[in-house]
């Protein structure tokens, strides 16, 4: 697989016996029923500097319940003023 490009999907990490941020490569650790487990290993040492899940979600749209966002009136309202 040509998939080189997702090590630099997550960017540098804090590396504890490297003493600085290093790149860090991504493992798949787990499988989980709702998503997986990876691991980041520097790219240094190859210790282990953290880990993420990655929720295997279905459909991100949500049709129907999306609330209507209120954009900004460029408009400054004004007090209702009344001039006698
Ligand atoms: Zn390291």
């Amino acid at each position: 697989m040509d998939k080189q490009f997702d090590q630099f999907r997550a960017s540098l990490l804090y590396c504890n016996k490297c003493g600085r941020a290093m790149p860090v490569r991504e493992r798949l650790l787990l499988v989980l029923p709702d998503g997986e487990l990876y691991e980041y290993l520097c790219q240094g040492c190859g210790s282990s500097l953290g880990s993420k899940t990655e929720r295997a979600t279905g459909p991100k749209v949500s049709i129907g319940k999306t609330p209507p966002p209120a954009p900004p009136t460029g408009r400054q309202k004004r007090p209702p003023q009344r001039k006698r």
